[in-house]
């Protein structure tokens, strides 16, 4: 099968793309699609930066500004022109806009400059912020017991204009719900208008500050208070406001915010590449993760042992692997050297748990031994009840690693080769950034999945003495996924709060859950 595309002309084209209110999992598959075949991206405040990833590595990324009263990157002219050059030149340009392109987005105004110049043009629509802030609010925008009608407003006219767009008499009363965009400046005049004009004063109203991100905030009130309640609340934008009968359900209804990790602002210390599991794991559960890769995992310089063992590998009587890197940096290597799975039909093979079990999976491979305990000694201890005296064992591993597994193997009598297929670095960078969010006593809880995370964060935060780094973390919790990364916490004078029973990446996710259910933190 070939690899779809999407046309290519002469003159390009200009895609405009509704990248939804804000979770990147909320854009259309058509936009995704286009995202990965672009040339050009050019991208809005409110576009969540995440799907800048499904663009090619090779595709221009413009940012083309537009914060509501901010600084703007580009004047809308200058956007336009920049549409114009690039669809010129040839390009497939994703114009990617926030919510839905044509509500609020002046979508319009750009499709109208392209139509001037004869460019080809395709608009997708996007999840517009009005219905996911409600929706994430626990907010039904309709329902028939209550509201039969839903009016979108903006709130940005200048209340000093004479001639409003708005026909407040009629709007007042007219519509069940009314969601106002760009509403927050003006929250005492629409507020007032609405009252003035009919509407009881006692309306429940929630306004939502960035809806379906982890950083989403709302409150709630009525059109009379909810002024008032904004302003001690310090809601800024982008935020929502929700008018009408149907906010009475949020009682029942809200689910985004109830979700059990919501509102904790949890630093995730895993390498760039293994980051993902545990972080989409704290944020399905509600979490605003921080993410800080304090190691990134690197190919080794030597290969050689590695090498020469793949040469007598049917002569091995067991292949350990440890770490997930283990299993991806071994198996890159065997296929550079024009091997593959079927070589490793001889030995039999054993990892350190479920994970590494599920990654050798991935090569159509089914481990023979998983230790009831998931470490390097559970791994030794279950390896010697198998009798491993004179046998050959190879361990494709880190650089520099624990040396328990191999020591006591070989104390036993087995003749194991550690073969190095990757090395840890720390990463430099960012620290101010992370200083800066534990000095304000933001930072919940920090994650540690192995003993390097735990020294690599502390190099990176360089605390000067023990009682900076105790004040540095005072309001924070510690998470520590086993026994020996716990260990080395403990070591650096700092205290675990949360170990999971089974070293795995879901059940520490479990124990911070029930963590914070318990203690109601
Ligand atoms: N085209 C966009 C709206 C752009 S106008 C859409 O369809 O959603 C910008 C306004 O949208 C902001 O001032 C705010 O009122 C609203 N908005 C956009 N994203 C939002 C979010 N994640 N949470 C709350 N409001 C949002």
């Amino acid at each position: 099968m070939t690899e779809p595309a999407i046309q290519k002309t002469q003159t390009g084209k200009v895609y405009l793309v509704g990248a939804g209110p804000g979770d990147p999992g909320l854009i259309t598959l058509r936009g995704k699609y286009l995202l990965e075949r672009a040339e050009i991206v050019v991208y809005d405040y409110l576009a969540n930066k995440k799907l800048l990833g499904h663009a090619p590595k090779s595709a221009v990324l413009i940012y083309a500004g537009k914060k509501g009263g901010g600084l703007h990157a580009f004047t809308q002219e200058g956007i336009n022109q920049l549409l114009v050059e690039h669809a010129k030149a040839g390009k497939t340009v994703v114009r990617l806009k926030g919510g839905d392109p044509f509500i609020f987005g002046r979508g319009a105004e750009e499709i109208q400059e392209l139509v001037k110049y004869n460019i080809p043009f395709e608009v997708v629509p996007g999840v517009t912020s009005a219905t996911a802030a409600a929706t994430y609010a626990g907010i039904p925008i309709t329902h028939r017991h209550y509201t039969a009608s839903v009016a979108f407003i903006t709130g940005h006219e200048d209340p000093a204009k004479k001639e409003s767009n708005i026909q407040w008499d009629k709007l007042a009363t007219g519509a069940g719900t009314i969601v106002v965009y760009m509403g927050i400046k003006n929250l005492p005049f629409i507020t007032k208008k609405l009252i003035d004009n009919g509407r009881d004063p006692k309306t429940p109203v929630a306004v939502v500050r960035w809806a379906s991100t982890p950083d989403q905030h709302s409150v709630e009130g009525t059109l009379e208070t909810i002024t008032d309640v904004v302003r001690e609340a310090d809601i800024k934008p982008p935020a929502l406001v929700v008018i009408g009968d149907v906010v009475k359900l949020r009682n029942t209804i809200d689910w985004f915010e109830k979700r059990p990790l919501y509102g904790k602002k949890i630093v995730v210390t895993r390498t760039r590449e293994q980051a993902s599991e545990l972080v989409s794991l704290l944020e399905e559960n509600g979490a605003n993760c921080l993410e800080y890769s304090t190691i990134n995992i690197k190919p080794v310089d030597d290969y050689r042992v590695l090498d020469d063992a793949l040469k007598n590998i049917s002569s091995y009587d067991w292949i350990l692997f440890t770490s997930l890197n283990g299993v991806a940096y071994f198996f890159n290597r065997l296929f550079e050297q024009g091997m593959d799975s079927r070589s490793l039909g001889g030995p039999k093979l054993a990892v350190v748990g479920n994970a590494t079990a599920d990654e050798l999976k991935k090569y159509g491979l089914v481990a023979d031994l998983i230790p009831e305990i998931f470490t390097g000694e559970g791994l030794a201890q279950a390896l010697l009840e198998k009798k491993v005296s004179a046998q050959k064992i190879l361990l494709p591993r880190a650089e520099i690693a624990q040396e328990i597994l191999p020591q006591t193997l070989t104390e036993n009598g087995a003749l194991v080769t550690i073969a190095p297929v990757y090395k840890n670095v720390p990463t430099k960078g960012r620290k101010e950034e992370l200083r800066e969010e534990l000095t304000s006593g933001d930072i919940d809880l920090l994650t540690f999945t192995s003993s390097s995370t735990v020294t690599n964060f502390l190099t990176m935060i360089d605390p000067a003495s023990t009682e900076e780094l105790h004040e540095l973390l005072k309001n924070t919790r510690i998470a520590a996924i086993g026994p020996v990364t716990a260990k080395t916490v403990e070591e650096n004078g700092l205290t675990v709060d949360i170990q999971p029973e089974r070293y795995t990446i879901a059940d520490m996710v479990n124990a911070i859950v029930a963590y914070y259910q318990d203690s109601k933190q």
